[in-house]
């Protein structure tokens, strides 16, 4: 069996049910072949980045242990995204889900299709704020998550509900 890697991700959603979309979404990548949940962040509101006329977003990070390679991952996400009714594929505008691939341990990529890690997550309080609840020692491009966190300006983030939002796999937290 290939090495089993860390992994990080962010969600947003922000048409639909926002939350149930979130937790479908978890409750998917989970489910997945190669893919062990480790742990999935509090609950934040945020307000749209880049596009910003546009209903607010609900943002989580997930942090996962996986046997697929980076451009598996990416295949397994897009796929969940689709299923789970992603129709516009407008860059930063609203969507029913967008799962963005933050960082995998010991992974470089700069493909037409994959930059990792991913290029903006040391810019948006709604991607470090959840991560560093989850992984706040996380080192990626030269500084902690933590350290990437306190330089955002994490004013429009806000957190609307704890862990338990979230149960996979019975109770336990994975
Ligand atoms: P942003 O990437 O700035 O958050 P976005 O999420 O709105 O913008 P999308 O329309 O979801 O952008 O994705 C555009 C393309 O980005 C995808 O088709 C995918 O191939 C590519 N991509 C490159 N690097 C990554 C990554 N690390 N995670 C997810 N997608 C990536
Ligand atoms: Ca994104
Ligand atoms: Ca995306």
């Amino acid at each position: 069996m290939t090495e089993a890697r860390a992994a990080y991700l962010s969600l947003g959603a922000n048409l639909g049910n926002r939350e149930e979309t979130l937790r479908e979404t978890v409750r998917r990548l989970a489910a997945a072949d190669g893919v062990k949940t480790l742990a999935v962040s509090s609950l934040y509101e945020t307000e749209p980045w880049g596009k910003k006329d546009q209903p607010s977003f609900l943002n989580i990070a997930v942090s996962l242990q996986t046997t697929l390679s980076p451009e598996e991952l990416l295949a397994l996400t897009q796929a969940v995204e689709t299923e789970l009714g992603r129709v516009r594929h407008e860059r930063w505008g609203p969507r029913t889900i967008d799962v963005d691939i933050l960082h995998v341990e010991g992974v470089e990529r700069n493909s037409p299709t994959l930059t990792l890690p991913h290029p903006y997550m040391t810019e948006r309080a709604f991607v470090l704020v959840p991560l560093a609840e989850i992984t706040p020692d996380l080192v990626v491009k030269g500084r902690t998550v933590e350290e990437w966190r306190k330089l955002a300006d994490d004013g429009g983030v806000i957190r609307v509900a704890g862990p338990e939002w979230i149960d996979v796999d019975g109770g336990a937290r994975f």
